[in-house]
């Protein structure tokens, strides 16, 4: 009884100089008025979530502290916001329309083709997507450092586009025959932003396999993603057409050269670091006029797995990419007879070949931070035909 009444009485006062406006300011308990100004913090951010997107770097840290100052409960609430808002945008952008796999892109028949090797995507009739007008990054790779081969066409250079565009600078490597190409995708990685390292040279040489990544992690301040993706793809009919020489250039490149760069760029990798391998569905399934070609991608498979469970204790994932029939230099230029060519992809559930653009995705998903608990996958991607 006597509690009630001193309640009451404490109550009685505080509302009179209240009501009276006598330093009213002063009165209201400092708890009160951080719970006020948190509110008043929400709502602002409720009603201007768009503007959450674009604040500076400043903006964000003087509100964080604001925030941060009026304790863990009440700041949890202004935080969920914050979360909240990106969420919020994508309600308001439209949706893109919806896209038939089967008819996005040309089908068989295709023209009769041949180009000298190793073969140049602008040359290629129809041309490959590489992503040039469609590939949007999100920022998942930013401040990242890529070395990777064959990026002047095919998967690696619709890779270099996907990630320079994700936020991440490119080191590229091709053969100088390749020169037009390679400025090509230099000039893309440029346009989103990034940093472009052009490395052109022969992989089949020791020297500089190691060269080349000194010159990578030189020329981007680090190196943190290497795609060992170039490679040497002929068609022979029979294992007695393989002579010893075609045998070995198609070792040399697809089994040596992954050795030798892998080997010279561990050193340089920090823990959450990724290696990705591009593999094949010939891996699984060879096809017969492959003998040579195919064996190297079993290879490849093999090394994506046992490289995986010898680097995850430092932190590095590798990974592999097996595409199915891609659209690329490597099939016009002594890859695939002109039979399979004419009619390239035809085979798939999907009907068509695949292009290097829809593949892109894969390699960034393999690189982001947020796949990290993914090493020693293969993740294919072949029309619905073949295994990686
Ligand atoms: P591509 O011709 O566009 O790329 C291959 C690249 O390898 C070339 O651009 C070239 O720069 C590089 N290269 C070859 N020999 C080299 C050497 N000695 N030194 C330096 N660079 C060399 O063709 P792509 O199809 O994009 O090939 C990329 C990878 O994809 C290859 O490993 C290939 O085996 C693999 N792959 C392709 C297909 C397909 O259907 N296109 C299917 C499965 C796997
Ligand atoms: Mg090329």
């Amino acid at each position: 009884m006597k509690a009630i009444l001193c309640v009451s009485y404490n109550t009685n006062i505080y509302y009179k100089k209240h009501t009276t406006g006598l330093v009213c300011g002063i009165l209201i308990e400092p708890l009160t008025f951080l719970l006020l100004l948190t509110v008043k913090v929400a709502l602002t951010y409720k009603m201007k979530n768009m503007e959450v997107i674009t604040l500076s770097e400043e903006e964000k840290m003087s509100r964080r502290k604001i925030i941060g100052g009026l304790g863990v409960g009440l700041a949890s609430l202004a935080t969920a916001q914050v979360f909240a808002a990106p969420g919020a945008q994508h309600k308001d952008s439209p949706a893109p329309p919806l896209e038939d796999p089967t008819t996005k892109y040309p089908k068989p028949p295709f023209k009769s083709q041949s180009q000298p090797w190793p073969g140049l995507a602008s040359k290629m009739d129809p041309k490959p997507d590489h992503g040039e007008q469609s590939y949007k990054g999100s920022g998942r790779l930013k401040g990242r450092k890529a070395l990777i081969t064959g990026g002047d066409s095919g998967m690696g250079r619709a890779t270099a586009i996907a990630y320079a565009r994700e936020g991440a600078d490119v080191a590229i490597n091709y053969l100088s025959a390749e020169e037009q190409d390679a400025q090509e995708v230099i000039a893309l990685i440029k346009a989103a932003g990034q940093k472009a390292v052009a490395l052109p040279g022969d992989i089949r040489d020791e020297a500089f396999c190691k060269k080349l990544v000194e010159d990578a992690v030189n020329g981007l301040g680090g190196l943190d993603i290497l795609v060992s993706n170039a490679g040497r793809q002929q068609t022979h009919k029979s294992i007695l057409d393989i002579t010893t020489e075609q045998f070995d250039w198609t070792m040399k490149t697809n089994i040596y050269a992954p050795f030798w760069i892998i080997k010279a760029a561990i050193p340089h990798m920090p823990p959450g670091s990724a290696i990705i391998g591009t593999t094949s569905e010939q891996a699984t399934n060879p096809s017969e006029d492959l003998y040579d070609y195919a064996q190297t991608k079993a290879a490849t498979t093999n090394y994506v797995r046992s490289l995986a469970k010898q680097l995850a204790p430092k932190g590095i994932r590798v990974n592999g990419v097996a595409p199915g029939p891609i659209w690329t230099p490597l099939q016009v230029s002594g890859g695939a007879t002109q039979e399979k060519l004419q009619q390239f992809g035809g085979q798939t559930p999907i009907g068509r070949p695949g292009q290097p653009a829809e593949l892109a995705s894969i390699y960034v998903q393999l690189a982001a931070s947020d796949a990290s608990y993914a090493t020693g996958q293969v993740y294919g991607s072949a029309g619905g035909a073949g295994q990686p």
